[in-house]
């Protein structure tokens, strides 16, 4: 498996994500420099804004950020790219479309929060 590849996809979408939610929460100012480390961002942004002060649309990203920080984790640890929940090859076509995902596309079927 190319693994470089989906972590480089996982990486643009990280990307994308934080471009999005630093406009939304206008957090320039706040953070300053340090938005530019991804590492702890979407904690920092539950951190700072209360449930409700954040848009469904932010959170649902907020949590696509933390579901790619897994991905990219997974990558490190050799486990990426394995269902979670049988233990099988997740389909290349599947991790190109979604390279968070960690559920095979017969598994994600029963896991609707996934798709
Ligand atoms: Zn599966």
């Amino acid at each position: 498996m190319d693994l470089q590849k989906y972590r480089e996809l996982l990486l643009k979408e990280q990307r994308k994500l934080m471009e999005y939610l630093k406009k939304q929460l206008e957090v320039e100012e706040r953070l300053g420099d340090e938005w530019n480390s991804p590492k702890d961002f979407e904690e920092w942004a539950y951190f700072t804004y209360a449930e409700n002060d954040l848009s469904i649309k932010a959170r649902q990203k907020l949590n696509r950020l933390r579901e790619i920080k897994e991905a990219l984790k997974r990558i490190e640890k050799g486990s990426y790219g394995i269902c979670e929940s049988c233990g099988s090859q997740i389909e290349p076509e599947r991790l190109e479309l979604i390279p968070w995902t960690k559920y095979c596309s017969k598994c994600a079927r029963r896991q609707p929060e996934e798709l």
